[in-house]
């Protein structure tokens, strides 16, 4: 597969969208006016139709699409011809609002599964979804609802969190509020709290349902028209609105689905990310539907209301597959593997991790103490605007070497280059590039194509720029080194965030860590660490002298932070990335930035606590 993709890559890309199913067959399989690709050009395409009807037609119909549960612990399962029906009502009940082709509807839910069937149902009429995460705030929703235009916005009165009922139509009304543009708001009841319903503008979801016929003509989309806007998770700057495709886009994640998971007819799948990622759109909603999976989908917190949460639920649905982010990773390694222990994990045949880069030891934790050291790992390297997964291994045929995402997915070519845009040797770090388009690449940033030229193209002139530091190992395996902004320089030397923190993990008392930069008078910069103990660890005169002893073995003298701090939190953006930027301005006393995404604000002040005690004076 590798080599045939690789000989004729739109061959190959043709071949699987033979498996979808089209309106019209395509003319050509690739535009390319560089920066601009146009996959499958002629072709016409319903994504809702490739995700529920072709299942819910044939011998699927019955087959579990979603099984739900919330968190305080009701259960649903909606099979592919319930969540047919659910769709197409909606799709009919927004029609009815006025939602027409190309229109963007605003997406604010919880994790329940009248999230991915508002998607569908936008799919399912041509309108372009942008589902905001259920943790953002009101500014959040209003900033993006203004620069999508979005006139719609389907929400539900409230989600559960950790054991809170969070009230998502009041942030919603706050986010609306002299919002003009803003003509009708959607309500699920999920929770059934009191909620203002504003006459004439909010309606009930259940109330269109019902007055709605489940039979929706799909809308005949071209391959080139958008399916959604995601605004990205703002983890190195303000989010930005990435505009996808709806034939390419479908195209790649099914395929990626369907390799990189090596689905099953009796698997039942489970990412744990949130519809509000990028990873909820690609591989709980459309890769997986496509693919007529069953999905496995939960509402709240994973340690609600204890941290073997997800290890009973593991046990008790039977999970086969888990794909998770390596920021969950360390915080149940954090809390100690008897959560795990006490279940049986046996179910689970493949994991997988996503997010950020896998420091080797949680690999490994992950691997023995949740794989039972039989599940093979895959770590998918991919983004946002990339929408599909580009580097990962293929289970059961690449052999993985822990940390590293291994290699290109077939038909997709990385190279890291220097900042002239050549190839660098073998073990040496530079800009991880994409260097041909593939299909479910971004169509530019919505009504952006300046910045999307700017921002993806002009570093480095023919070829993507992801952003993200990487080297290329004498296997041809790819080990991504953390964002480029991440990479330090000390006293001439160039030092990636990635390894430091890595060998700081590796040190048996520490959970977590962030190592970034600050001025140094001499050395041009110097490293400074901040540290989360496991469970149980306390800190010690000694444990500063340790872990830097402990880096000066691992990776050498050079790469010794000269501050090491012992924190409870680290500040991270909603989706559970490290946010290095705010740390780093922290520490070089500047000013924070855009803090709208940032998970918990009390991180900020907690490493603001360290700062202050050390030096007296705490920066703005
Ligand atoms: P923003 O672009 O707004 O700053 P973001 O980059 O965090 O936010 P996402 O698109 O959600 O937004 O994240 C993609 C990034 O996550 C990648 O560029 C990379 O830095 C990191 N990443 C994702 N998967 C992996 C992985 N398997 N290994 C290493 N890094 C990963
Ligand atoms: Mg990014």
């Amino acid at each position: 597969m590798y080599e045939t993709a690789d000989a004729d890559p739109e061959a190959f890309w043709a071949a699987e969208a033979q498996r979808l199913d089209w309106i019209r067959p395509w003319d050509r399989v690739l535009d390319w006016d560089p920066p601009f690709a146009r996959w499958f050009v002629g072709g016409r395409i319903n994504a809702s139709v490739n995700c529920l009807d072709r299942h819910a037609k044939g011998p699927r119909r019955n087959r579990a699409a979603i099984v739900w549960e919330g968190e305080p612990g009701d259960r649903r399962v909606l099979t592919y011809h319930d969540l047919w029906r659910e769709v197409g009502r909606m799709g009919n009940a927004l029609r009815g609002l006025g939602v027409r082709k190309g229109d963007r509807v605003t997406i604010y839910m919880p994790m329940i599964p009248e999230l991915p069937a508002a998607m569908l149902a936008c799919a399912r009429i041509g309108a372009v979804h942008s589902v905001i995460f259920g943790g953002f705030s009101a500014r959040a929703i209003r900033d993006r609802m203004e620069d999508a235009e979005s006139r719609i916005l389907v929400t539900a009165d409230a989600g559960y969190r950790r054991g809170n009922v969070l009230p998502l139509k009041r942030i919603a009304d706050e986010a609306v509020a002299g919002l003009d543009l803003v003509e009708h708001v959607v309500v699920y009841r999920r929770a059934g709290v009191d909620v203002a319903m504003s006459e004439g503008r909010d309606h009930w979801w259940h109330e269109l349902a019902a007055a709605a016929d489940s039979r929706c003509e799909p809308e005949p989309m071209e391959a080139t028209d958008p399916l959604f806007i995601l605004y990205t998770s703002g983890t190195t700057g303000a989010p930005k609105g990435i505009q996808h495709s709806t034939g390419g886009y479908l195209v790649g994640v099914a395929a990626t689905t369907r390799l990189v998971f090596d689905l099953r007819d009796d698997d039942l799948y489970w990412c744990t990310a949130d519809c509000g990622w990028v990873t909820g759109h690609s591989y709980i909603v459309y890769g997986p539907l496509a693919n007529g999976a069953s999905v496995f989908m939960y509402e709240g917190a994973p340690d609600w209301p204890a941290p073997d949460r997800w290890w009973r639920m593991v046990e008790d649905y039977g999970t086969t597959v888990l794909y998770t982010a390596p920021t969950a990773i360390r915080a149940f390694m954090r809390s100690g593997d008897e959560h795990p222990k006490k279940h049986d994990l046996s179910s689970l045949r493949l994991l997988g991790t996503v997010g950020e880069p896998i420091n080797p030891e949680a690999w490994r934790w992950y691997h023995r103490t949740i794989g039972g050291g039989r599940c093979p790992i895959v770590d998918t390297w991919w983004q946002t605007e990339t929408g599909m997964i580009l580097i990962t291994p293929l289970p059961g045929v690449t052999t993985t070497k822990p940390g590293s995402a291994t290699r290109p997915f077939p038909g997709v070519a990385a190279e890291v280059v220097d900042d002239r845009g050549r190839p660098v040797p073998v073990n040496t770090g530079g800009y991880l590039v994409i260097t041909k388009p593939w299909p479910a690449m971004l169509q530019t940033i919505f009504r952006d194509p300046e910045r999307y030229k700017d921002v993806y193209w002009s570093k480095v002139p023919g070829k993507y720029f992801t952003g993200d530091g990487a080297r290329v190992d004498e296997d041809a395996y790819f080990w991504l080194m953390g964002r480029i902004d991440d990479v330090i320089n000390v006293a001439g030397h160039r030092i990636g965030t990635m390894e430091v923190e890595s060998a700081l993990v590796s040190h048996a008392a520490v959970a977590e860590a962030a190592v970034v930069g600050k001025p140094h008078p001499l050395k041009g910069q110097s490293l400074v660490a901040y540290v989360v103990l496991k469970a149980g660890g306390t800190q010690s005169e000694g444990l500063t002298k340790d872990l830097q002893k402990h880096v000066r073995e691992v990776i050498g003298a050079i790469a010794v932070p000269d501050e090491v701090y012992i924190t409870s939190k680290l500040p991270k953006t909603r989706s559970g990335k490290i946010m290095r930027r705010v740390i780093r301005a922290l520490v070089s006393g500047q000013e924070i930035g855009d803090t709208t995404t940032l998970e918990d604000p009390g991180a900020v002040d907690e490493v603001r606590k360290w700062l202050a005690e050390v030096e007296g004076d705490p920066p703005r």
